[in-house]
């Protein structure tokens, strides 16, 4: 049986290779020339639910060639005030898998070179302009050449800022702005190169934070523009009530970071001072409200479309990965059809929407543009509990996986 998707980021690819798996025929349209290996994101840690599925896909080895262990996390303010941490090999205890960063060019390539494998056919220029359903099934319409394409089931990978899908399904697809800016980057600096502690500063509506990925199999420690060697990815972050709308370019945006974060700790300046300024890439960063209406009939929305939470819940694309894998399973117990798509929402969805609310009240406190009351949010966490609850962590994401 054909299934149509459109999109081939993570929730594309993961679910097109799970549902070739069960058995089914995907076929993508993706509106690029040719997947970018960049998207959102400069990099991903893959919690232990996403090394779940990504095991359950049969490619935890090849990620394990092209990601690097991530031991602890430790979380300081501008002025390197411990807050607290995270014990992250206590939480891979408690969760029973490990957890590893990636760059995100490394985790595409992964995802598109099983694709190849499994003979998955992705048509590259198809932008879906339009989507209705007729007598006879669903008639897509695609900007190249004016294409139209009619198919029985379809399901809608198309990101978080313009879901084609998710106007469709809900009338509108506006996500919603809030309220800060991150700047992401590459950095090779010498520090990070056996370092396996994620970083994480806080300021007053302000925020660093840098995750170690050395991988000398990385793709991009290959690449001629990007000679050098990837040893740490970062995101800066701050308040903006507005989206400015100055066009700098990245050497200038560059320059400017190194300003901004002139007063914090060392590893913030040697993250900044060790970064190519092509590997910039500037975010106005949106989520989506929780709704319910993911699907109709044989039509349904995955992964940001259907739940973009913010990356400060980390989680964006480990649920990506986890919609691929209830889809095989429900897929499995049950054809495509209504019923199982009805399911497929019924299953993910408070999960999805308690990890977006958790995504905005860690954007809260860290993007609050209030000095005094970030200073006292600073003393209440470094005279609090030193550690995270691991296991808690691990229970909630790990919730429904077995
Ligand atoms: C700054 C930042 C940092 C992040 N960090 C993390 C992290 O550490 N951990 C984590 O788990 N998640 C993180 N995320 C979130 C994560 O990147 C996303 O949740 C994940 O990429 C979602 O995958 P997706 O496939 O749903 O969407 P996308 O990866 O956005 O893919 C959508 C695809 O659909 C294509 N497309 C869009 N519209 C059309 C159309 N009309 N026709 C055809 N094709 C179309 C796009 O070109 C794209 O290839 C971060 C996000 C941001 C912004």
């Amino acid at each position: 049986m054909s299934v149509t998707i459109i999109g081939s980021g993570v929730a594309g690819l993961a679910s097109a290779i799970a549902l070739k798996q069960q058995g089914f025929e995907p076929l993508i349209f993706e509106r690029t020339s040719e997947q970018s290996t960049t998207g959102i994101g400069a990099g991903i840690v893959l919690w232990p639910n996403a090394m779940f599925v990504l095991e359950q896909l049969g490619l935890l080895n090849k990620i394990l060639k092209v990601s690097a262990p991530v031991k602890r996390m430790r979380r300081f303010n501008h002025l390197n005030l411990a807050l607290n941490s995270m014990d992250i090999e206590a939480l891979n205890l408690a969760a029973g898998f490990t957890s590893r960063s990636i760059l995100r060019a490394d985790l595409m390539a992964v995802l598109q070179a099983e694709a190849r494998a499994l003979d998955i056919k992705i048509h590259y220029n198809h932008e879906l302009t339009d989507l209705a359903e007729t007598s006879s099934g669903i008639r897509l319409s695609f900007n190249h050449s004016h294409s139209i394409y009619n198919c029985q089931t379809l399901i809608g990978a198309d990101g978080r800022m313009k879901s084609t899908l998710r106007k469709f399904l809900l009338g509108d697809n506006a996500p919603v702005y809030q309220k800060f800016i991150n700047v992401i980057g590459i950095s090779n600096h010498i520090s990070y190169r056996s370092s396996q502690d994620v970083l994480d500063y806080w300021g007053a509506g302000a925020r660093f934070g840098i995750v170690p990925v050395n991988s000398e199999s990385s793709s991009i420690n290959n690449s001629p523009e990007l000679a050098s060697q990837a040893n740490a990815y970062w995101a800066a972050g701050w308040y903006s009530a507005e989206k400015d709308s100055a066009a700098i370019d990245s050497q200038q945006l560059l320059n400017s970071l190194k300003e901004q974060f002139k007063n914090w700790p060392a590893p913030v300046k040697q993250a900044l001072l060790a970064t190519d300024h092509n590997t910039l890439k500037k975010l106005y960063i949106h989520d989506h409200t929780p709704d319910e209406r993911w699907s109709k009939g044989n039509i349904l929305m995955i992964g940001d479309a259907a739940h973009a939470a913010l990356p400060t819940s980390g989680q964006g694309a480990c649920q990506a990965l986890e919609d691929a894998w209830w889809l095989a399973k429900i897929t499995a117990e049950q054809e495509i059809s209504p019923e199982a798509f009805t399911r497929f929402s019924a299953v993910r969805q408070s999960k999805t929407k308690a990890i977006t609310q958790s995504g905005r009240a860690m954007a809260r406190t860290i993007f609050n543009p209030d000095t005094e009351a970030c200073k006292i949010r600073d003393i209440n966490l470094s005279q609090g509990p030193q550690s995270a609850d691991s296991t808690a962590i691990a229970n909630f994401w790990m919730q429904g996986l077995a």
